[in-house]
């Protein structure tokens, strides 16, 4: 099989060890009851879905949050066996696929339940569809709204036919993030009202992403889904410090591919946009926004031998040109996110930049970079 970007000196490199600490340090702000569940969706925020899985395993993870049917299957094909869960919503069409490989899904409402019965019905599959009821108290994206919606469905799930097992109910917090938490209270007091209609609560309760469990200690709940933050990325970007050190695991690298002299005057990439103010070395790099590096990044900086130097002229598809201090070999490493020497650029940085959030940026580096695992 052809691996493309394998022969080309551009990587994304993913610390293991720095994911598994990051595990273990939000584990021992737990009591041992509650179980940490990795997110490891849009292919591990882009650090690999399947090295994750397993590296989170390793540190204590019984369980994983995916988005899509398929990155569950992807999880079963690999050979995880912990429970996985769809954390959006699966086509009623592919319940029987779904029970059939023991993921299990999130569900929003009675008639999802009502189509996915009538498939499992027909369907050669003996056991039961898990499912995670949804509730939505103020995230306005999947779920129930009411508490009387819920009990209809919660009855439907443990009426003695039932082809699902009742495994878990939900709610999302819509900003969990951030400092002011009036409507953090105003979706907890949802929950609190929506969950007391259900009288017998499945085995898992869960209310956390990472900015819950990191900020708001006090919700009940015995799993988080645990994303971002095990990736060493504060979910609140830069406005809340995280209770403990969380390391990044992510960095990206490549090597000059080409150092030319360029005389005063001289232009620089499309639309001839830099022009060189007096002589400079400049470096090309072989990466651009075909690889998740975005076009914005233009006048924003790389390290070079520990030092920074400026993105000059527009970022291509393919490439871009920095401006060096002095000539540099060819081959020299370039640092695009990470630390070289003093200094480190984070993929914070690189959104602050970009106007974004580092999970953007992150999810954004594109299959054709290939990633290194170090552990
Ligand atoms: C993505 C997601 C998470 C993880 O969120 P982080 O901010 O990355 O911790 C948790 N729960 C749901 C429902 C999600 O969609």
């Amino acid at each position: 099989m052809v691996v493309i970007g394998e022969h080309r000196h551009t990587q994304v490199t993913v610390d293991l060890q720095a994911i598994k600490s990051n595990i273990r340090k939000e584990m021992a702000q737990k009591d041992e009851l509650t179980e940490l569940w990795a997110v490891v969706k849009a292919n591990g925020y882009g650090h690999g879905i399947i090295q994750v899985a397993q590296a989170a395993k390793a540190a204590g993870a019984t369980g994983f949050c995916v988005a899509i049917l398929d990155e569950g299957l992807a999880l079963r094909a690999a050979g995880i066996t912990e429970p996985v869960l769809v954390l959006g919503i699966t086509e009623p069409e592919y319940a029987s696929l779904a029970a059939e490989k023991s993921i299990s899904l999130a569900v929003g409402s009675k008639a999802w339940l009502d189509t996915a019965t009538q498939i499992l019905a027909t369907s050669q599959v003996t056991q039961p569809l898990h499912v995670h009821l949804a509730l939505d108290t103020g995230m306005g994206r999947i779920g129930f709204q009411t508490p009387a919606e819920l009990s209809v469905a919660a009855q439907t799930l443990r009426q003695a036919q039932s082809p699902f097992d009742f495994e878990g109910i939900f709610t999302h917090f819509a900003t969990a993030d951030q400092a002011d938490d009036t409507y953090f209270i105003h979706q907890l007091n949802n929950w609190k009202s929506m969950i007391a209609a259900v009288d017998d609560l499945p085995r898992y309760v869960h209310v956390s992403n990472s900015a819950t469990s990191l900020w708001h200690q006090a919700c009940n709940g015995n799993m988080v889904r645990f994303g971002v933050a095990l990736y060493g990325l504060n979910p609140s970007g830069r406005d809340l410090s995280s209770p403990y050190q969380l390391q990044p695991a992510l960095s990206l690298t490549a090597q000059l591919t080409f150092v030319k002299h360029l005389a005063r005057d001289k232009s620089i990439s499309y639309g001839a946009t830099y022009t060189a103010a007096q002589d400079e070395w400049i470096g090309t790099v072989p990466i651009g926004y075909a690889d998740g590096y975005e076009r914005r990044l233009q006048g924003f900086h790389v390290l070079i031998d520990g030092g920074f130097c400026e993105i000059v002229g527009r970022v291509c598809m393919d490439q871009l040109m920095v401006r060096l201090p002095h000539e540099v070999a060819v081959g020299t490493k370039v640092t695009l996110v990470g630390t070289d020497g003093a200094n480190t650029i984070s993929l914070q940085d690189v959104a602050d930049y970009c106007g974004t959030i580092h999970y953007e940026i992150a999810c954004g580096l594109a299959p054709r970079v290939p990633r290194v695992y170090t552990d």
